[in-house]
């Protein structure tokens, strides 16, 4: 596996992957675990070459965000990608990425404004921008994304769609569905944030989530049961749900009743500092 820290290199090593077969692209912040390794895999089984990027990028997090806390371990995840077969890593500086000067920004409109977008303001143009940016340095064939992040995965669809950022590959932009720990709880890099008490209370928000689109199925007032989540959630332990919102898969436009398929129900709740999101489909 090559580690390329500059755009001049990875130009020039680009170019010599695909001169014999195509590439899938992973972009990552690093900090790698199973959820990530999946979407490495996934890759693997789309094109002979994998490009992992890892990159955590500044002009997605707010000002009290947790930027700096954001764990770092570049080494570590260089060998589980080296243990997977990757061809390059792609790990540029931030001077590299933004270099002095830098004025450009893609804010995708509707799909980014709701949900995390209006919790987090700016961080989907920083995810759009930076994105765009891998899609034009790297130029895959598929780039892989996790179902985690689903509005991230929205947005990215829709950038892609509109700047015809992809190859001719209707299935150039891959949802992976969300790996999971044995209790429901989704693998993110902020669960390490988590106290054991707080990790175990943690499990409570993939849980009511399943119950929640399970009583939207069978019928119950869509308003009411999402009112009931968040109540939930906090007599479980968290402190806060940012959303709790059921919204067509796609537009992520709110939905007041199950009418349209297919529909997801996405949550952003906070336990200690540690703010966690998590999305289900509901009725297709
Ligand atoms: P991150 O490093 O958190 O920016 O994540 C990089 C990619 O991995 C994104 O496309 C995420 O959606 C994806 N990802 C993160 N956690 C998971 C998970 N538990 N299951 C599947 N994909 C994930």
């Amino acid at each position: 596996m090559q580690t390329i820290n500059h755009l001049h290199s990875l130009r020039e090593a680009v170019e010599a992957l695909r001169n014999n077969g195509s590439i899938a692209l992973v972009p990552t912040m690093g900090a790698l675990h199973e959820g990530h390794m999946t979407l490495v895999r996934e890759a693997a089984k789309r094109a002979p070459h994998v490009v992992v990027s890892i990159f955590v990028n500044p002009a997605q997090f707010g000002p009290n965000e947790d930027f700096d806390a954001y764990p770092r371990q570049l080494a570590d995840d260089a060998r589980m990608l080296e243990d997977e077969g990757v061809s390059l890593l792609w790990a540029p500086s931030a001077q590299q990425v933004y270099p002095a000067g830098f004025a450009s920004s893609i804010h995708v409109a509707g799909v980014s404004e709701g949900l995390c977008g209006a919790a987090r303001p700016g961080h989907f143009d920083g995810v759009a921008t930076v994105v765009a940016k891998l899609f034009n340095q790297v130029q895959p064939d598929f780039a892989l994304f996790g179902e985690k992040d689903w509005q991230q995965l929205a947005v990215i669809r829709r950038m892609a769609r509109d700047l015809d950022f992809t190859r001719p590959h209707p299935d150039a932009i891959v949802g992976v569905p969300t790996v999971r720990e044995a209790d429901g709880l989704a693998l993110s890099s902020r669960n390490r944030y988590l106290s054991p008490d707080q990790r175990r209370q943690a499990a409570a928000l993939p849980a009511r989530m399943r119950e929640t689109v399970a009583r939207i199925e069978a019928g119950a007032d869509v308003r009411r049961t999402l009112e009931n989540l968040k109540a939930g959630l906090v007599a479980d332990g968290f402190d806060a749900v940012d959303y709790a919102e059921l919204a067509d898969a796609a537009s992520l436009e709110p939905l007041a009743r199950l009418e349209r398929n297919p529909a997801r129900l996405l949550v952003a709740a906070r336990i200690g500092g540690t703010r966690l999101i998590d999305n289900l489909p509901a009725g297709g």
